[in-house]
C-alpha cells in the first residue's frame, strides 16, 4: 500500500481542526515555542507516557520509575555542567532585531571565476542548498557579472572567520553589516524561591529530567533491592529557552521528557553491550508503537562531536516532512554524572558489589525521547489519505493503543427510540472500559470518516438486525471491513486489537 507523502501543512491543520494541538495563548498573540493540546492531543500524549511508563516499569523486573522536582538545588545544575555549558551559540540582527541559532544560520561565499563578489545566507532548512544557489545566481544578475558561478559551498555561522561578520547578509533584511558575531546563550529558564531577591535565590527551572534521576541514584539503591544492571526511569517537563522554537511543536521552549537512565558495571564490556541493547530495544518499540520502520534512522555521532565525558551516542531520527530529525537519543555517559554530584556533595553514590567487594561508580546508559516529538512523528507516520467507495478519506492509522478513542457507536437512525436506546446502552457499557465515542447524527459514512480522520480503530453501528439477534457491526478503519459479532466477541476483538 502506497502512503500520501504528508506536508507539515496538513498536519498542523489536521490538529487546529479536531482539536489536537494549538499554539498557546492563542487570544493573546501565541507564545512562540509554547502549544497547548485539546482534547484529543491530550489523550494521545497520555497514551504514550502510559504505554513508555507500563513498558519500562511495568513489564520488567529491572526498571524502576521516580516523579521528581522541577525545580531542584541549584547547586545541581553546577555539578551537571549546566550552569557553564548548557548554551547555543547566538547571532543578533542589530536591524530586525531578530536573533538565530548561529548554528542554523549558513553562509557561502558567491564566487564568479575566481572572484569573490559577495556572500549569502539562509536559515537552515530541508531545501537550503537549492535557495542558497537560487540567491547566489540572484546577486550575480544584479551585479551583471559574467563568467561561471562556482559552486556554493554552505557552512555554519559558527565556522565564519571574524572579518566574514560584517560581509554575511542578515537572513532579514538581504544586507551584510548587521550580523554580531556568534555570543554564547544559556538555555537554562531562571526563576527565584522564595521572597529574596538576591542571587542566593536564584533556581532553575530543570532543562532535563535526568538530573532528577541521578541525584536520587543512592535513595533509589538504599530503598529498593535492585541490584546492577538496573534502571530508574522519569517522565516530566523539561524546558529550555530555545533561541528559535520552529517546526511546530518538534522544537519548543517547554516539552516533555522521557528518560530512562540504565545503570550498569564500569567497564568497557558492559557499556557496549548495553548501550547496542538499548538502541535496538527502543528502535524496536518505536516500530511496535506503530512508526514506519521506513521513516526511522539511526544517527551515529561522530566521536569528534561527543561531549568529553561521552563514549558514545546513537540518535533515532524520523523523517518529518521538514527533514529527518532526531527523536530519541541513546547516550553512553559513563559515570560523569554520578562523579560530579559525588564530588559536590561529598555524598558517597558508590555501589558495593558484594561477589567481587568492589566500590565504584557505576556507568550509565540514558535512551532520552520527547514525548511532543514522538507525538508529532506518530501524526506524520499515520496520516493517510485513500479513496473509500468512491469517496477520499483522510485517515490516521494509529496503533489502538495510540488513538485517543478506540471506538465509536452509532445508532443507524436517531429518530428510532429502540435503536437509540440499544446504542447507550452499548455506548454506557463501553465507556468503563475505554474512552469512546458516541454518534447520531449524519449519515453513517459521514460517521465513519470523521472518525477515521482522528483515528478511532473501531466503528460499531446498531442497526434493526441487532434488535432482532443482539449482534452489532464491527468495522475496522484501516480495511473497512465489517463483521457482525455479538457483544462478547466485539469486546474481545477491541481487547485483541488495543494490545501492544
Ligand atoms: P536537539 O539537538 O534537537 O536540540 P538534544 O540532543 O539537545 O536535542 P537531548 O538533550 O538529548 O536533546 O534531549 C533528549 C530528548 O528530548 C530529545 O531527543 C528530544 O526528543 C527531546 N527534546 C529536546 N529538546 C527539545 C525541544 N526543544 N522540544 C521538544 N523536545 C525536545
Amino acid at each position: 500500500m502506497s502512503h500520501h507523502e504528508v506536508r507539515m501543512e496538513e498536519i498542523i491543520q489536521l490538529c487546529r481542526r479536531r482539536g489536537f494541538l494549538f499554539p498557546s495563548s492563542e487570544i493573546y498573540g501565541g507564545l512562540a515555542g509554547f502549544f497547548d493540546y485539546g482534547p484529543l492531543g491530550s489523550q494521545i500524549r497520555k497514551n504514550i507516557k502510559d504505554l513508555w511508563w507500563r513498558s519500562m516499569t511495568q513489564l520488567r523486573p529491572d526498571i524502576v520509575g521516580i516523579d521528581t522536582a522541577i525545580i531542584l538545588h541549584p547547586q545541581v545544575w553546577k555539578s551537571s555542567g549546566h550552569v557553564d555549558g548548557f548554551s547555543d551559540p547566538m547571532v543578533d540582527c542589530r536591524i530586525s532585531k531578530m536573533r538565530y541559532r548561529a548554528d542554523q544560520l549558513f553562509f557561502s561565499r558567491v564566487v564568479v571565476e575566481g572572484e569573490t563578489i559577495g556572500h549569502v545566507s539562509v536559515l537552515e532548512e530541508a531545501d537550503m542548498q537549492a535557495r542558497a544557489e537560487e540567491e547566489a545566481k540572484k546577486l550575480k544578475r544584479r551585479l551583471a557579472k559574467q563568467g561561471e558561478l562556482e559552486p556554493v559551498r554552505l557552512l555554519p555561522y559558527t565556522e565564519a572567520r571574524e572579518e566574514e561578520y560584517a560581509l554575511i547578509p542578515s537572513p532579514v533584511t538581504g544586507e551584510p553589516g548587521s550580523l554580531t558575531a556568534p555570543r554564547a546563550f544559556n538555555l537554562m529558564f531562571q526563576t527565584r524561591v522564595g521572597a529574596l531577591e538576591d542571587t542566593s535565590s536564584v533556581a532553575y527551572l530543570r532543562p532535563e529530567t535526568a538530573q532528577g534521576i541521578f541525584i536520587n541514584f543512592k535513595n533509589v539503591l538504599d530503598s529498593t533491592r535492585l541490584r546492577l544492571p538496573f534502571g530508574i526511569a522519569q517522565i516530566g517537563r523539561s524546558f529550555r529557552n530555545e533561541i528559535t522554537p520552529r517546526n511546530f511543536s518538534f522544537r519548543s521552549r517547554e516539552f516533555e521528557q522521557m528518560e530512562l537512565e540504565f545503570f550498569i558495571d564500569d567497564s568497557e564490556e558492559a557499556w557496549k553491550h548495553w548501550h547496542a541493547y538499548w538502541i535496538e530495544e527502543r528502535l524496536r518499540w518505536h516500530r511496535s508503537l506503530g512508526l514506519r520502520p521506513e521513516l526511522l534512522e539511526l544517527e551515529v555521532h561522530p566521536k569528534e562531536k561527543l561531549a568529553h565525558y561521552s563514549r558514545a551516542c546513537t540518535d533515532i531520527s524520523f523523517r518529518y516532512p521538514f527533514g529527518v530529525q532526531e527523536l530519541e537519543g541513546i547516550a553512553a555517559r559513563g559515570n560523569f554524572d554520578l562523579r560530579r554530584h559525588q564530588e559536590a556533595s561529598r555524598v558517597s553514590l558508590e555501589y558495593f558489589d558484594e561477589a567481587t567487594h568492589r566500590r565504584f561508580l557505576p556507568h550509565v546508559i540514558e535512551p532520552a525521547l520527547g514525548v511532543d516529538r514522538l507525538f508529532l512523528a506518530l501524526l506524520c507516520s499515520a496520516y493517510d489519505e485513500d479513496e473509500v467507495e468512491g469517496e477520499r478519506r483522510q485517515v490516521l492509522h494509529l496503533h489502538p493503543a495510540v488513538a485517543p478513542l478506540k471506538a465509536a457507536i452509532f445508532p443507524l437512525l436517531k429518530n428510532k427510540p429502540e435503536l437509540v436506546a440499544m446504542a447507550e446502552g452499548l455506548y454506557r457499557r463501553l465507556q468503563k472500559k475505554w474512552p469512546v465515542a458516541y454518534d447520531a447524527s449524519g449519515a453513517i459514512g459521514r460517521r465513519y470518516r470523521r472518525m477515521d480522520e482522528i483515528g478511532t480503530p473501531f466503528g460499531i453501528t446498531v442497526d434493526f438486525q441487532s434488535l432482532a439477534d443482539a449482534t452489532f457491526t464491527l468495522r475496522e478503519r484501516d480495511s473497512t471491513r465489517q463483521t457482525r459479532l455479538p457483544e462478547a466477541e466485539l469486546m474481545a476483538a477491541i481487547d485483541a486489537g488495543l494490545e501492544f
